[in-house]
């Protein structure tokens, strides 16, 4: 097959909603090599890369040098860079299926999963998408203020998030000077009197999510001790047969079952075996009624012992759903959108956590572009749309501001400008800042 005209010669539009890696991945693989096709890559924020930018760990500064490669991509002339352009607020599906041969949503999966249980809306509660969006300077969760005057923190949920979580509310402020944390909520972290963090999973220690790597990072925090009680972690006869991120978590695990309490002036508890029942308080969060429980054949089953685990702040970090769009059909079990491997429609696609949901790593999402590249390539006829010279006319008729990628270049060079002590970048927090910033005139003007 002719993977550059598709049979009709024309060039293929393409929209990607969403300028985080599935997004850069689809468009990497749609624009490779002869193939004749051009990409908008759309998104909401002035600023690229979505997750990377606000969603992995502050002081994982080296998972986010992945950009480098989105940024190559935007160096193509076939790939352009859309900010500050929202689908629902500035543009509608149907205008862009009217303009584009195809649109992609590599939209993510932006809203918290809920718990499901009593006092989720107290004051206090926060799930781990709307904080970790704080502390990583995201427009949409820079007023989320969460109130950290509190002695005891409930983390709950056994992946990498709330591993992210936990750490960051640990570390010092000299483990942060090399991060792009925001410096409000570094300095309110920092000025927190938190003593007891608890990471809290439902099942055991063999079926946690987070990776060996994260894990071990936990037992060398400068001001927090980890803490593992040996009786929740299995029989040691069981460490021959495990293999992979089992065997070597189990090994962590084990190696902090020795620390005391007393080590360091923060503790971080590892609970496993505990599903929160009930939140408790009367308009802000005190704690949470967990259950214990045991695994059979990999489920947890409630053993009806309960007990009441005094926390003021709940980070819920049990994933995460994708926003649903009108007209565009939704899964609202999975939180995922509807599609057969991808295709929704013959003009609508998704691609990374909108089709799969919110698993895997960053990594995970080149084979699912590469994928729904080729099957976009193999399914999709171009028609001769007007693409991005439509798009341009509605952004220009509603006043939209288009950030283009040297636009970006431009924030991004402010943001490095102001970063002091061996931090990246001190980001900005405001939508409006950014695009002032973008609007500044330089020599590449
Ligand atoms: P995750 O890995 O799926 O972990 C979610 C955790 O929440 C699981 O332990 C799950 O327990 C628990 N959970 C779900 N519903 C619950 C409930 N109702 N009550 C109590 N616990 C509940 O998700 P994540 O931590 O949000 O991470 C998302 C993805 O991003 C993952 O693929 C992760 O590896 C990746 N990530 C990677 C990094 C990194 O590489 N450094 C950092 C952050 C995130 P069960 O297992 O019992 O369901």
């Amino acid at each position: 097959m002719n993977m550059g005209t598709n049979g009709a010669g024309n060039t293929l539009s393409v929209a990607i909603i969403g300028a985080g890696p599935a997004g850069y991945y689809t468009a990497e693989a749609l624009t490779k090599g002869d193939n004749n096709v051009y990409v908008d890559i759309i998104d909401k924020l002035p600023t690229p890369f979505g997750l990377i930018r606000a969603g992995v760990a502050p002081d994982h500064q080296s998972i986010k040098m992945v950009s480098k490669r989105y940024t190559a991509t935007n160096g193509r002339d076939n790939v352009r860079f859309v900010g500050n352009m929202a689908l629902g607020r500035d543009i509608t599906m149907a205008e862009l299926k009217d303009l584009y041969d195809v649109v992609v949503l590599a939209t993510g999966a932006p809203k918290d999963r809920p718990l499901g249980i009593e006092g989720e809306d107290l004051r206090g509660v926060h799930g781990s998408g709307a904080f970790v969006g704080w502390y990583n300077s995201h427009p949409d969760f820079t007023d989320l203020n969460p109130d950290l005057r509190v002695a005891s923190v409930a983390v709950i949920g056994n992946g990498n998030v709330a591993v992210d979580v936990a750490r960051i509310l640990a570390k010092t402020a000299e483990e942060m000077a090399d991060t792009d944390l925001a410096p409000y909520a570094n300095e309110k972290i920092q000025a927190s009197p938190i003593k007891d963090i608890y990471i809290l999973g439902r099942r055991g220690p063999l079926e946690a999510a987070f990776t060996p790597k994260e894990l071990t990072e936990l037992n060398r925090l400068e001001n927090c001790v980890a803490l593992v009680d040996a009786g929740q972690l299995p029989d040691d006869s069981i460490d021959e047969t495990l293999s992979g991120a089992a065997k070597k978590n189990m090994a962590g695990l084990r190696a902090m079952t020795s620390n005391k309490p007393s080590d360091k002036p923060v503790r971080l508890h590892i609970k496993f075996f505990r599903r929160p029942m009930a939140l408790m308080g009367d308009s802000t969060v005190c704690g949470l009624r967990l259950e214990e429980t045991r695994v059979e054949e990999g489920r947890c089953v409630g053993t009806g012992r309960t007990e009441i685990l005094p926390a003021g702040l709940v980070v819920p970090c049990i994933g995460y759903r994708a926003s649903p769009i009108e007209d565009v059909p939704f899964d609202e079990g999975r939180g995922i959108y509807v599609s057969d491997e991808g295709r929704i429609d013959e003009q609508l696609y998704c691609v990374g956590w909108a089709r799969r949901g919110p698993t895997g790593t960053i990594g995970t999402n080149k084979p699912d572009g590469i994928g729904i590249a080729a099957k976009i390539l193999e399914e999709v006829t171009p028609a001769g749309k007007r693409g991005r010279a439509g798009l341009d006319a509605i952004a220009e008729e509603r006043g939209v501001h288009i950030v283009t990628f040297a636009d970006w270049k431009k924030i991004d060079a402010a943001e490095m400008a102001a970063a002091v002590n061996g931090a990246p970048r001190v980001k900005f927090a405001d939508v409006d800042d950014m695009v002032s910033a973008a609007e500044v005139s330089d020599h590449t003007d």
